[in-house]
């Protein structure tokens, strides 16, 4: 395990006992830690520890912060068995796993992202070039049209879960195969059920499969259907709809069902609690 990230909490543990002691004050406490930045060396990443003791990611390549959990102060001998994870520990899994073939040809990994507490979450097909890069998901073009929809219906990105059916990226974007997707099936399986969400968007045919086997996309997309506690609503996805025109005012049009579905959806589903264990957008630290 590198040891660079605990010497970096120790650090930023310092600053705040001389704060703690009365050296220092809080203003210049929390200017003191907004300065202090890590470079991740193996990715290229820039992480910082908030006074709140939060950490987030700015990945290369991105201008944005995400609250995310550094993946080296999670030793990976300690992991329970996936039905057992938490989110970090299931993103501290998939960042190793080689379950199927997709792990040889990825550059990162991308487990998802969002609040642990999200009503909604999204579930596309696989990680694409941009994503592979900074191991996040939806940052391309299609995560920019993604980011507007959400705006449109006054949801920001950090209000939810955004994660894949596979984790790693097929090469060359191919659709995933059945094996790859039954062998990454268990930690979105886990993230679901721990995310517990009221209302689930599958994003194009190879999610919307998951619930709907052999459903045509072009009958069912934004028709919400009760499965257990929640409702799953089929979408077009956004990569989808921007290299077929036709599609795009469908999506738009099925994103503004979405507030009064998560309405629908709160009668027959459990109050969540606050809880903020996974990576997550900010837009300001
Ligand atoms: S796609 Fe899923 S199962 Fe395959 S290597 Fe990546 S994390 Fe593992």
């Amino acid at each position: 395990m590198s040891n660079k990230f605990i010497e970096f909490q120790n650090q930023v543990e310092a600053v705040k006992a001389r704060c703690a002691s009365g050296e220092i004050g809080e203003a210049e406490r929390d200017a003191a830690l907004r300065q202090m930045r890590l470079q991740d060396e193996a990715w290229g990443d820039v992480w910082m520890l908030s006074p709140k003791g939060d950490w987030f990611r700015k990945a290369k390549g991105s201008d944005s912060w995400v609250r995310d959990y550094p993946l080296p102060l999670i030793d990976p001998a300690t992991l329970p068995t996936v039905p057992q994870m938490n989110l970090r520990q299931v993103a501290r899994a998939v960042h190793d796993c080689a379950r199927c073939p997709l792990h040889q040809g990825r550059a990162r990994a991308v487990p998802g992202e969002g609040p642990a507490n999200a009503e909604i979450m999204f579930i596309g097909e696989g990680p694409g070039f941009n994503e592979d890069k900074q191991g996040r998901p939806f940052v391309g073009a299609a995560g920019q049209f993604l980011e507007e929809l959400l705006h449109g219906i006054g949801f920001k990105r950090e209000d939810v879960f955004i994660t894949n059916v596979v984790k790693c990226r097929p090469p060359n974007n191919r659709d995933p195969e059945a094996d790859e997707l039954a062998a990454c099936k268990g930690y979105l399986d886990r993230q679901v059920e721990l995310i517990d969400p009221k209302v689930i968007v599958t994003l194009g045919r190879f999610s919307m499969y998951r619930y709907f086997p052999g459903a045509s996309i072009t009958k069912i997309h934004g028709q919400a259907q009760r499965v257990g506690q929640r409702l799953i609503v089929p979408m077009f996805h956004p990569a989808a709809a921007l290299h077929q025109p036709k599609w795009r005012p469908l999506l738009i049009e099925d994103f503004q069902k979405l507030p009064q579905f998560i309405k629908e959806a709160a009668a027959f589903s459990q109050p969540k609690e606050a809880d903020v264990s996974s990576a997550t957008q900010l837009n300001l630290f």
